[in-house]
């Protein structure tokens, strides 16, 4: 399997994918070994984690430089994308063992019963995995699904094999047995491979069309599935704004890593009174950000990482031109070698374009006038998706009132684009099943386990 630097289709490495043969055999080592992995004490997995995050320290220039070569990354978001994952880690090393330790839940001194939940690993997980943040959302699955005692059969995105390979070797380096973490390696095939193995729960990250794939498969087999999908995630900007720093945030928002986040900004509802000076300041804001070379460290937006979604672009810009809407800036592809679009912004957007249903995942976004609050709700639950949902405002009454109104797994106010790890991270409809993150999605990786014990 080739792998191409998206800035300017150089291959830039080969390796080779595994055959179903090879999935087979994975699988069984992983079986193999996941007991004597969860009989550990779980100080000693957490510790393998603490030896991770040392490493991923020392490593992060290298690792930066992997991820901006291989995915296309500006350098300095693949930084903070490392620096960020050590939060994470924290999070999961202070808060894991008292999350999975057992309850009691009942002690009749009198009836000498008491009644314990132990939480058990499931045992061997498939974790298929998405390329746009690599180290976020592989760590959200595999990080604790490790330490609750499962073995981790991970598939990183044959758009981000590189990393993958390189969290596998951090991983057994700093401890966990190369049967216990075993990276799988390909694109789609590989992944349906995966699939047929009777593993114990699935837990993919990727689109909505591939994870009904996912979940029709699991289903068939009834074992624990958890998919996080895409968004086409709404801000709504009320009329009280300061317009200039609210038209930066929300610029960031939908702008960052090229628009390739599962929460990015994907459509923009403006209030009447404030609709001409925000779309100026907006503007203004996107002609400013650097495009360029994502070595360079002054670049904002790089290439995007797959060549096909230039297609996907080109029909919403031409589709929202068609409809009504106004390209006030952007709306083509960059020419020369590499996957480049030009930062786009498109005004008179309405919910008949794709551009306002359909998830972009590239530096493309329409803004649409709205009358008032409910209208901007209506809109913002106009989709089948449900990830994210953001409203800024000054008054902090209405935006939670407008808040609670929303279909979104996630809702912010006065901020966008954000993830936390104290924060469940889930969507509802199209954007998923499941969740990830916070002491939930440490649970996540286990099944709980009834005791009814009546001493005699
Ligand atoms: P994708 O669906 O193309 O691929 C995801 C993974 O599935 C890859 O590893 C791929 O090789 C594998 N795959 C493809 N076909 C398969 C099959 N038939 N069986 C098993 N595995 C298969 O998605 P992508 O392009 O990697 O990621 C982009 C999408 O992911 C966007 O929609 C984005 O919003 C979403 N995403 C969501 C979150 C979240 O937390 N909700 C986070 C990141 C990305």
């Amino acid at each position: 399997m080739k792998i191409h630097n998206p800035a300017n289709g150089n291959v830039i490495g080969d390796v080779e994918a595994d055959t179903s043969a090879k999935v087979r055999a994975k699988y069984a080592r992983a079986r193999a070994a996941q007991p004597a992995w969860a009989e550990l004490p779980i100080k000693k997995r957490l510790a393998t984690i603490a030896a991770f995050r040392e490493r991923l320290a020392a490593m992060q220039d290298t690792l930066a430089g992997t991820l901006t070569a291989e995915v296309g990354k500006p350098i300095r978001q693949s930084r903070n994308e490392l620096s960020g994952l050590a939060g994470r880690l924290d999070f999961f090393l202070a808060e894991s063992q008292r999350t999975l330790r057992s309850e009691t839940v009942l002690a009749d001194v009198d009836n000498k019963l008491e009644e314990r939940i132990t939480h058990e690993p499931l045992g061997v997980v498939a974790n298929i995995s998405a390329w746009n943040y690599p180290y976020f959302v592989g760590s959200n699955v595999f990080v604790p699904a490790l330490i609750a005692g499962n073995a981790v059969l991970y598939k990183p995105s044959e758009y981000a094999t590189l990393t993958g390979l390189h969290i596998a070797q951090m991983l057994h380096e700093s401890g966990v047995p190369e049967d216990v973490f075993v990276p799988v390696i390909g694109d789609g095939t590989t992944g349906s491979a995966l699939l047929r193995q009777p593993v114990d729960g699935v837990f993919f990250t990727g689109s909505y069309e591939t994870g009904r794939r996912v979940a029709a498969s699991a289903g068939r087999r009834m074992i624990k599935v958890q998919l996080e999908l895409g968004g086409k995630d709404p801000i709504y900007v009320c009329d009280d704004v300061d317009v200039k720093a609210a038209a930066a945030a929300v610029a960031d928002g939908a702008f960052y890593n090229n628009g390739q986040s599962c929460c990015a900004v994907e459509r923009i509802y403006v209030a009447d009174a404030i609709h001409d000076e925000f779309v100026d300041a907006f503007v203004d804001e996107v002609r400013g950000f650097p495009v360029g070379e994502p070595t360079d460290e002054a670049t904002y937006i790089g290439p995007l990482t797959r060549r096909a979604q230039i297609a996907v672009l080109k029909r919403q810009v031409a589709d929202a031109r068609k409809l009504g809407g106004k390209v006030l800036t952007g709306g083509e592809p960059i020419d020369g070698r590499g996957n480049w679009f030009q930062p786009t912004v498109v005004v008179n957007a309405d919910h008949r374009m794709s551009l306002m249903r359909d998830e972009s995942f590239g530096p493309v976004i329409g803004i649409q006038r709205v009358s008032g609050d409910d209208e901007a709700v209506a809109l913002m639950n106009d989709t089948p998706f449900g990830l994210t949902a953001g409203v800024y405002t000054r008054a902090e009454k209405r935006a939670k009132r407008i808040l609670a109104r929303v279909h979104a797994g996630t809702v912010y106010w006065n901020c966008c684009d954000r993830v936390s790890p104290r924060l469940p991270w889930s969507g509802l409809g199209h954007s998923g099943l499941g969740l990830t993150l916070s002491t939930y999605g440490i649970r996540t990786f286990t099944r709980p386990k009834a005791w009814h014990l009546r001493s005699i």
